[in-house]
């Protein structure tokens, strides 16, 4: 029996293995042949280390072709991958490690010290993984160990239905719910998007995401992967880099605010990108005047698509035919997408705003751990309910028009307002609060908090309070004080009238 997910990502590379997989900004170059013989070190020093199929490896680590590798690595352990957002704060970490239960857990090895009591305590063996580079050959613990192991490994037989990964989402409850994904989740969706973009071994994508999210480790990964292509793997998305090795890509997938970025600097020209065949923006919405503006620039139409954490990526825009600025496209090969009426779940005519449903080989298994939450979420009829509001128009493109849950979406990470607002009610002073995003000029939505406080309590006190709390992406540009919250007559705050009252808060900053 094969590996599912890892032999299907590997065919092509190892039909070439001497073909180059990653440049990186250290200039080592990374072939296939390397991609097939760390991810067999990282998988046998995670089999010495206790990993039985099924168990998960959880990784709070920066971002570095090692920690790619890490992740295969696991899928070929037959472990579950469980990546964790770098900005979260030891109190969050905690959390991830008591509900996940991983075997192992692996941090920055600046992070050791602080996060071992969390993973002992979790009955994790606590391991490190650092950033590479040729000047300072500072590994980790892990990367000591790879070192060190064999690079010849059996992976570990795994079908379709086993578990790969396992992906937080913010819940809207404030606490996290472990998205599980499959082999077959994330092995179908690389073969539909490397169809529907045409992706070929002679790509070069450029790769400026995190890689502890959907976006940056299966869509921009696994699709590079399959195809048996190339990766210009930068450690973040910074303007200067991007520019720098821009000329030796093919493709590039962002967050409508890398495309932003772009915009703002005057290296963005038709010519500078000439030799693009691809750009793709998903994660938040892009605005139709940012599609607009960037078209006119450059005379490419980034071509935007839809999904999230549980469902891998639903919809895109065609390739070939219309492009269409602010709208996500058509439903992918083999994903079907309705849209449906929040309160009774009746299918709508087409044209009528609800929620979004999905049901295909792409949505995941379900909560970890949250049978309740899980059946909650799927109707009988194995449709997925997204939560996102949209449309289908009359020729078939759909729209998100909104998120139904009050979602804050900055730069490309989702914030839930229930976290932020948990928070921030623990604080001395605080009687209440709401969090709401409202425009930001370089993150799309910005978080701001508004509270009913009593007595003296200012706004860099809270602030300050919160840092130790919350990862840095989740805390508030401002925070503002009102004397009380806005409820309907049901005791609801009201959120769309405070979006409103505070529209301008961070676009005039
Ligand atoms: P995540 O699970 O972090 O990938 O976030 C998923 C959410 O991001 C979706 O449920 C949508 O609300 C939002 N999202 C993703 N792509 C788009 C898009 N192209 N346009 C609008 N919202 C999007």
């Amino acid at each position: 029996m094969t590996n599912r997910l890892f032999d299907g990502l590997m065919e092509a590379g190892r039909r070439d293995p001497g073909k180059r997989f990653a440049v990186l900004p250290d200039g080592r170059n990374y072939s296939y042949a390397d991609v097939e013989a760390v991810s067999a070190r990282f998988a046998n020093v995670l089999i010495g280390l206790g990993v039985q199929p099924g168990d998960r490896v959880a990784a709070q680590v920066e971002k570095s072709i090692e920690a790619l590798m890490l992740y295969l690595g696991t899928v070929r352990a037959g472990g579950v991958f469980l990546p964790l957002n770098t900005g979260y704060t030891g109190s969050e970490i905690g959390y991830f490690l008591d509900d996940a239960r991983p075997t192992v857990f692996v941090c920055d090895p600046a992070s050791r010290d602080s996060l071992a009591p969390l993973a002992e305590k979790a009955g994790a063996r606590i391991e490190t993984l650092g950033v590479w580079t040729s000047a300072d050959r500072s590994g980790g613990s892990l990367f000591d160990a790879a070192l060190a192991a064999p690079e010849k490994f059996d992976s570990v037989a795994r079908a379709g239905d086993d578990l790969a990964a396992i992906l937080y989402t913010s819940g809207t409850t404030g606490r996290s719910k472990g998205a599980m994904l499959t082999h077959d989740n994330l092995l179908s969706n690389a073969e539909v998007l490397r169809d529907t973009w045409r992706f070929t071994a002679d790509d070069m994508l450029l790769h400026a995401l995190p890689i502890f999210h959907t976006h940056g480790l299966f869509v921009a990964s696994n699709t590079v992967l399959i195809v048996g292509a190339s990766t210009i793997f930068l450690p973040k998305f910074d303007v200067e880099q991007v520019f720098r090795y821009l000329p030796q890509a093919t493709t590039m997938m962002g967050v409508p605010t890398f495309y932003t970025r772009l915009l703002s600097d005057e290296r963005l020209t038709r010519e500078a990108t000439a030799h693009m065949r691809l750009f793709v923006s998903g994660s938040a919405p892009l605005l139709a005047d940012t599609h607009r503006e960037f078209e006119a620039r450059t005379g490419q139409r980034i071509l935007e698509r839809y999904g999230m954490t549980e469902t891998s990526m639903s919809t895109s825009n065609p390739y070939e035919g219309e492009r269409r600025a602010g709208t996500v496209g058509f439903p992918l090969p083999g994903v079907a997408l309705r849209v449906v009426d929040a309160e009774t779940g009746k299918e709508l005519p087409q044209g009528e705003i609800g929620v979004i449903e999905v049901k295909g080989p792409n949505v995941f298994s379900g909560y970890w751990q949250m049978p309740e939450k899980t059946a909650a979420e799927f109707r009988d009829d194995g449709y997925f309910i997204t939560g996102d509001l949209g449309l289908i128009d009359p020729d078939g493109y759909v729209t998100i028009v909104g998120r139904g849950k009050d979602l804050v979406i900055s730069g490309g990470f989702n914030i839930y307002p229930k976290e932020v607002e948990i928070a921030l009610d623990e604080l001395p002073g605080v009687v209440e609060s709401a969090v709401i995003g409202v425009p930001h000029p370089d993150f799309g939505e910005g978080v701001v908090g508004v509270v009913v406080a009593k007595g003296a309590v200012r706004e860099d006190e809270l602030t300050a309070a919160l840092k130790e709390r919350l990862a840095r992406f989740k805390q508030p540009k401002r925070i503002v004080f009102v004397d009380e919250l806005p409820r309907n007559t049901m005791g609801k705050v009201q959120k769309n009238v405070l979006r409103e009252q505070f529209a301008d808060l961070l676009s005039k900053a």
